[in-house]
């Protein structure tokens, strides 16, 4: 899709499935998945294209760091995602970049 050009990570243990992101998201790319994570919530979730990197997600959702987005995703090389990926998976807190 053209305008994805960013990427948004929801780690969905810190997620308490409040919805607030999917309402504000203007594109329409985050959904609630039918998963259940630990404390019981449907996490949300990215559908994987569109998203805009305009960071109105992270904006949004009250609980920090559940929501990572990057506003550039398609500018970053693979190691670069690779890496980030792997930190969120750790705990670090990103920014949104
Ligand atoms: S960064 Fe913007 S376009 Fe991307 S998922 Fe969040 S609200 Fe939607
Ligand atoms: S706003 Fe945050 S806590 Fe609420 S559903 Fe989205 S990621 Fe989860």
């Amino acid at each position: 899709m053209a305008n994805t050009k960013g990427y948004v990570i929801v780690r969905e243990e810190e997620c308490k499935g409040c919805e607030l992101c999917v309402e504000a998201c203007p594109v329409d790319v985050l959904i609630m998945s039918p998963r259940l994570n630990k404390m019981g919530y449907h996490p949300s979730s990215y559908t994987g294209e569109g998203c805009t990197g305009c960071g109105i997600c992270f904006y949004a959702c009250p609980e920090p760091g559940a929501l990572t987005v990057f506003k550039r995703w398609d500018l970053m090389e693979e190691n670069e995602r690779k890496e980030a990926i792997l930190a969120i998976e750790n705990g670090q807190r990103v920014k949104v970049s």
